[in-house]
């Protein structure tokens, strides 16, 4: 926006660029948090140098100290990394479909085996089949064959002495045969990677074909993380991450490692122990929770917010003094447009109620809003604050320079002189200290 408004808007809204010293400083304490969210060493390197680059240059919102601001910054990149991808598992593939589920012992296997069956049963209507593959730990099948139960779900019978490869076959073709959409692979994890549990794991990979390799990993994982998801994508290759202990008190910052090494989304989040406690991944929670600076982050998002009441106030202000030019009411446009909710915006600015009732009644939609910006942007600023000016040979030249007819550019200067007279009433009102009731009448 060009013109005094504009300028005043500026000067309410910015406070100058981030410079490098601010963000530098800013990022010492992020690498801190970083790392005490467990935050793998080399990942926060990449990470601070990648917000970093982000940051330097961008302005600076007011009410907010430039720390703050680099805060946001970071904490918008971080949601940014984790969760900019699909987090929906993949049953595109033809039935059965498998979902192969592999990482360290403990991390939660064969409980979010049997979480995600649940899920897939419940809300995707899937029939679904668990089969364990773990012939190592005392009785770790039977724990599967347990939680199918509680989930009353169906689980491949045990065979006593059967190898892993032959019950991933059994649990395919067993799919196959009973008409199930997904069959669950749950694996058997190690204490530590090693080269048999990897090949073991690479040999049921290529009998079943996954379409979705799930890597289980514990959100209280430490500097270890890292080492586990390159090991695992490497010689199993990942398609999703399935984070465990999100109830937990750690911070997190496995999820970080994990997807920043593996490049493979976050898909669920375990939030506890009982079979229903899963979610779909929120980047923002996790995010927050890794950062540690949550209160920081919302104090930024309220001045984000209190902008643009300023902007609203200030309008109001003008609308007053009886002041309404089609500068203001393009500002008011491009308000509207950048909030997308007319409700939203309109519901800040006093004496917009009938206004807001036409834009309701005429079905204003954002293209239309774009048309009626046009129109103003091909006027002179001469034009848009003295509109009276704007006679006929005018109105043709307008429409020739926006590419629309001189209709539009009629309904547009009308519905303009609509909303300056409901402006002036109410500025008429402000002056006779009758504001006070006007929330009444709206
Ligand atoms: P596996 O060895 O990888 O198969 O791990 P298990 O599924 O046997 O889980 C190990 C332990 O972690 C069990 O006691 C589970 O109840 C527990 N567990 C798994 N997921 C979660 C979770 O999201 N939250 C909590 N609090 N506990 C979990
Ligand atoms: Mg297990």
């Amino acid at each position: 926006l060009q013109g005094r408004l504009g300028d005043i808007f500026d000067k309410l809204t910015k406070r100058g660029a981030l410079s490098e010293a601010d963000v530098n400083e800013a990022m010492r304490e992020v690498r801190v948090a970083l790392l005490e969210a467990d935050v793998a060493l080399s990942v926060v390197k990449d990470f601070v140098k990648k917000a970093k680059e982000k940051a330097i240059g961008e302005e600076v919102l007011k009410g907010i100290n430039p720390g703050q601001m680099v805060i946001k910054i970071v904490h918008d990149c971080m949601v940014e990394m984790l969760g900019s991808e699909e987090t929906a598992i993949n049953l595109k593939a033809v039935p059965p479909v498998a979902i192969l589920m592999v990482g360290l012992q403990g991390a939660g296997k064969t409980t979010t085996s049997a979480k995600i069956g649940l899920m897939l049963k419940k809300k995707e209507r899937k029939k679904v089949l668990l089969a364990s593959l773990d012939i190592y730990r005392p009785a770790a099948q039977q724990q599967l064959e347990v939680l199918a139960k509680q989930a009353e779900l169906t689980s491949l019978p045990i065979l006593f002495g059967e190898q892993p490869v032959a019950i991933a076959k059994r649990a395919m073709q067993e799919g196959k045969k009973g008409g199930y959409d997904v069959v669950i692979l749950d694996t058997a994890g190690r204490l530590h990677i090693d080269e048999k549990l990897m090949e073991e794991v690479a040999n049921v990979r290529d009998v079943a074909k996954p379409a979705e390799t799930l890597l289980v990993t514990d959100a209280m994982m430490g500097q270890d993380s890292v080492n586990v998801a390159k090991e695992f994508n490497e010689k199993i290759g990942i398609t999703g991450i399935a984070l465990t202990r999100v109830d937990g008190d750690a911070r997190g910052g496995a999820a970080l490692s994990m997807k920043e090494i593996t490049g493979a989304p976050i898909k669920i989040m375990g939030i506890g122990e009982k079979i229903d406690e899963i979610e779909a991944f929120h980047a923002d929670r996790v995010a927050s929770r890794i950062l540690g600076m949550g209160d920081v982050v919302s104090l930024v998002e309220k001045a984000q917010e209190t902008i643009e009441q300023d902007k609203a106030e200030e309008l109001a202000k003008r609308v007053m003094k009886g002041q309404f030019t089609l500068e203001d009411m393009l500002e008011q446009l491009n308000q509207i447009r950048k909030m997308g909710d007319i409700d939203g915006l309109l519901g800040m600015l006093p004496g917009i109620g009938k206004m807001k009732k036409q834009l309701a009644e005429a079905k204003v939609d954002d293209k239309m809003i774009a048309r009626q910006q046009a129109v103003i942007l091909s006027m002179t600023i001469k034009e848009r604050q003295n509109p009276k000016i704007i006679k006929a040979s005018r109105r043709q030249r307008i429409a020739a320079g926006c590419g629309l007819t001189v209709q539009d550019v009629n309904k547009l200067l009308k519905q303009y002189q609509q909303t300056a007279s409901v402006m002036k009433k109410v500025g008429k009102m402000n002056k006779k200290g009758l504001l006070g009731k006007m929330g009444a009448m709206m």
